[in-house]
């Protein structure tokens, strides 16, 4: 495996495979790499020639100074697990790398950003959509790996590439679970022990709220899923808004596009997000 730390590296490394018409395939992360990164990586060394994956914690799309500093880090042990997993380059670069031009960039992704994680994150799509951008033109990727975990995140990017017109294929892949449940994260290393084992309850709760699609409507599922996480101290609900699952607007009842359920919520000091599709 190459590991680039600058964009001159990855571009000249990238080049020569374009050049041989090798198909290119990009996973974007920040990083302290878990199963569910692992399970995208495999898709995209199915579909493609050469797999680029970037671990970068993108100062930019973090609102929260805390969040952005506790943000698990472990970059040797992620360059030793893609070596081992069979990735073909890693692109590992610094912020005054990425930063080298300063991230000036601004965009707007209309109704699909007022929602969810745009309104409880102020400027999170503006620096997702920011360094997403600059790796497909950096990498010239011909498919980019996203996972369903997040969401709205595969909505504004779909809709990046769309404003943009750029020549990359999104990929969207499904969420990865521990046998509990949980959706893995990064940021399920910095659950206790203790926390760690009522995780599983945000899947439950929403599994749970499937179950009952079919006798109630989504405004009844929307405030059974909120009672049930006031049943449980732990947790802080930051949302749950059950949306369109084209146009992200909460719904009250179901269209002619799918139907999704999309949480945020606290546990211990850590947030979570997951979700769950009706329809
Ligand atoms: P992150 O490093 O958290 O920014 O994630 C990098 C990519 O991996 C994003 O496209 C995520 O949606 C995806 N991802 C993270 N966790 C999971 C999971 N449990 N299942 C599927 N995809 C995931």
């Amino acid at each position: 495996m190459e590991i680039c730390r600058t964009i001159n590296e990855l571009e000249a490394c990238l080049e020569v495979e374009h050049l041989k018409g090798k198909s290119v395939g990009l996973l974007p992360t920040m990083g302290a790499l878990h199963e569910g990164h692992l399970s995208l990586l495999q898709r995209a060394k199915e579909e493609n020639d050469v797999v680029v994956c970037s671990i970068f914690v993108n100062p930019v799309q973090f609102n929260n100074k805390e969040d952005f500093e506790k943000y698990p880090r472990d970059v040797e042990k992620d360059e030793r697990l893609l070596e081992e997993k069979g990735c073909n380059i890693a692109f590992v670069p610094s912020a005054d790398e990425v930063y080298a031009e300063p991230a000036t960039e601004q965009y707007s992704f209309g109704d699909l950003e007022t929602v969810m994680e745009g309104s409880a994150r102020p400027g999170h799509f503006n620096g997702v959509a920011t360094i997403v951008k600059r790796l497909f033109d950096w990498t010239k990727a011909n498919r980019a790996y996203f996972g369903e975990k997040d969401y709205q995140q595969i909505a504004v990017i779909k809709d990046l590439v769309r404003q943009f017109n750029i020549p990359v294929e999104i990929i969207v892949c499904p969420i990865f679970r521990d046998a509990d449940g949980l959706a893995t994260s990064s940021r399920n290393q910095r659950l206790s022990a203790d926390k760690r084992s009522i995780a599983p309850k945000i899947h439950q709760i929403l599994s749970k709220s499937y179950n009952l699609k079919d006798s109630l409507s989504l405004s009844q599922i929307k405030n059974f899923v909120i009672s049930e996480f006031k049943m449980y101290k732990d947790f802080e609900l930051e949302y749950f808004e059950i949306v369109d699952a084209q146009t992200l607007q909460p719904l009250l009842k179901k269209g002619n596009n799918g139907v999704i359920g999309c949480i945020a919520v606290w546990l211990g000091g850590v947030r979570l997000i997951d979700n769950q599709r009706y329809y």
